[in-house]
C-alpha cells in the first residue's frame, strides 16, 4: 500500500493544502471518459465499425448495462471483445450500509487500484439524490472533515465519476428502495473537493447532463458542484454553459476564523469568493447555495449571522440560499453541532435580514454518511481521530479572540448595500 499525501498538521502551525495527488495509478480508459467522436475513434482503432460507439453507448447510457450478453444488436462475435476494451471494471462495491428506515444506503467502493470511495444515495418523498465523490481522499485539510485528515490519495477519473452512478442507478431501479426508483438529482458532496479535479469532474458533468446516447440526460439544474473556494475555477464553471448548482461551503463570513476552519481561505479570502459566488450567478442565473457547518460557540454566533447577511445582501438580494447543517462530529471530535437555541437564533437572524435560509438534514449521520464524514472508516479511524483532535486543538489555541465580535461590527454593518446603492441611484 502506497503512502497517502497527508496534511502537514503536526509539522507547522496549519495544515497545508496537498494539490498533489500520490498516483496509485492511471484508471484504464472507459466509454465514459470519451465524448462521441473520441469513442468512435477508439472504437475504430480497436478494429471495429465506428457506429458500433453508438450502440454502445446506447446500452451504457439508456440500459444501464456493460454485460455483453446483454448487447444482441451487435455481432455475437464482437461482444466480448467491444465490451473488455470499452468497459473496463473500475468500481466494484465492497458492501453497502443503510440507515433512516431504508432510505438511506451508504456504499463503498474499491477502484481498480485499491484506493477506496463512497457515495450515498437518498431517497425523498419526490426524488432520489446521489452524493457522489470526485477524489480518492481530500487534500483541502478542512478540520472538522474525516476526510479532510484522511489526506489526498487521488483523483478520480470521469469514468470512475459516472461509474459510482450508473451502479446506483442500475440499485435504484432494481428495487432497492421497495420500489424502482430514478435518480433525478446529483450533488457532488462526497470525498473530495470537485473543483480541485476540474477536468473529471467537466468530464462527468457532459457524461450526466447530454442526452442519450452521450449522456444519461440529467436535468443540470439538478446538479449541484460543491466548492471550498476555488475562485479561478468557479469561473471557469460559469463560463461552462451548464446550468449547474454551486454550492460554496463557507462555514464563516470572517477570514479570521475561515483561515483556521476552510485552509484554502489563506488563498482566497471570503470577498472574493463571494465575489466569485455572484458572478457565477449572474453569468448562469442559478442561485448559490452557500453551506455553513454550524459549530457550537465557533461560527454558530448571532454576530456572524448578520455579518454572513450583510456580506451577502452587499451583493444583491435573491442571488443566494443559506443552508446551516448541524455540525456531524467525526471520529476524534473535540468540536460539536451548535445547540437547538443559537441555530435558531442563526437561522432567525439570516431570515430576519431577508436571506432565504433552510436548516439541512443530516441523512446518513449514523452511518457516518453525512457531509464531512465519508472515508471516516476507509482509514485507520484511530490515526483520523487523533489527527482531528490535533487539527482542532490547534485551531481552538489560536481562535479564542475571534469568538468575540470585531469592535468595528456595527462600522461594518452599516456600509450600504448594493441593493441600497443601486435603490437610491
Ligand atoms: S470539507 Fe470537503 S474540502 Fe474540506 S477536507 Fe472535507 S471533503 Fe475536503
Amino acid at each position: 500500500m502506497k503512502k497517502q499525501v497527508l496534511p502537514k498538521v503536526e509539522q507547522g502551525p496549519r495544515p497545508s493544502l496537498s494539490f498533489t495527488e500520490k498516483r496509485f495509478g492511471k484508471a484504464p480508459q472507459h466509454l465514459a471518459d470519451l465524448d462521441r467522436a473520441e469513442r468512435r475513434a477508439v472504437v475504430e482503432d480497436f478494429g471495429y465499425r465506428e457506429f458500433r460507439a453508438d450502440q454502445l453507448s446506447k446500452h451504457y447510457f439508456e440500459h444501464l448495462t456493460t454485460d455483453p450478453s446483454d448487447m444482441t444488436d451487435l455481432p455475437a462475435n464482437q461482444r466480448d471483445g467491444l465490451c473488455e476494451k470499452m468497459f473496463p471494471q473500475l468500481i466494484t462495491k465492497v458492501r453497502d450500509q443503510i440507515a433512516d428506515q431504508g432510505k438511506t444506503i451508504k456504499t463503498l467502493w474499491r477502484l481498480f487500484d485499491g484506493a477506496i470511495v463512497e457515495s450515498v444515495l437518498m431517497k425523498y418523498s419526490d426524488r432520489a439524490t446521489l452524493c457522489i465523490s470526485s477524489q480518492a481522499g481530500c487534500g483541502m485539510a478542512c478540520p472538522f472533515c474525516a476526510t479532510g485528515q484522511a489526506g489526498l490519495q487521488r483523483n478520480l477519473s470521469t469514468a470512475e465519476i459516472v461509474e459510482q452512478l450508473r451502479m446506483n442507478m442500475v440499485s435504484a431501479h432494481s428495487g432497492v428502495f421497495g420500489e424502482p426508483v430514478r435518480i433525478s438529482n446529483i450533488v457532488f458532496m462526497g470525498m473530495g473537493e470537485p473543483l480541485a479535479n476540474y477536468k473529471s469532474v467537466i468530464g462527468a458533468l457532459h457524461r450526466m447532463i447530454e442526452p442519450s446516447p452521450q449522456g444519461f440526460g440529467i436535468s443540470a439544474r439538478n446538479i449541484t458542484v460543491s466548492t471550498v473556494g476555488m475562485v479561478p475555477a468557479i469561473d471557469r464553471l460559469a463560463d461552462e454553459g451548464f446550468p449547474v448548482t454551486l454550492a460554496v461551503s463557507l462555514h464563516a463570513p470572517d477570514d479570521s476564523l475561515r483561515d483556521d476552519l476552510i485552509p484554502i481561505n489563506s488563498r482566497f479570502k471570503v470577498q472574493e469568493l463571494l465575489d466569485a459566488a455572484r458572478r457565477y450567478f449572474l453569468k448562469t442565473g442559478r442561485r448559490v447555495s452557500i453551506e455553513y457547518a454550524l459549530i457550537k460557540d465557533m461560527n454558530d454566533h448571532a454576530w456572524r449571522a448578520e455579518l454572513l447577511a450583510h456580506e451577502l445582501n452587499s451583493r444583491g438580494k435573491g442571488w443566494v440560499h443559506v443552508n446551516p447543517i448541524p455540525l456531524n462530529p467525526t471520529p476524534g471530535s473535540i468540536w460539536t453541532a451548535a445547540s437547538k437555541a443559537a441555530e435558531k437564533k442563526f437561522v432567525d437572524t439570516l431570515l430576519a435580514a431577508g436571506i432565504a435560509t433552510t436548516v439541512r438534514d443530516t441523512r446518513g449521520s449514523d452511518i457516518d454518511g453525512a457531509c464531512g464524514q465519508l472515508a471516516a472508516e476507509v482509514v485507520d479511524r484511530d490515526h483520523v481521530a487523533k489527527r482531528a483532535a490535533k487539527a482542532q486543538q490547534a485551531v481552538e489555541a489560536r481562535i479564542a479572540e475571534h469568538r468575540q465580535a470585531p469592535n468595528n461590527l456595527q462600522e461594518i454593518l452599516s456600509e450600504p448595500s448594493l441593493c441600497e446603492e443601486e435603490e437610491e441611484s
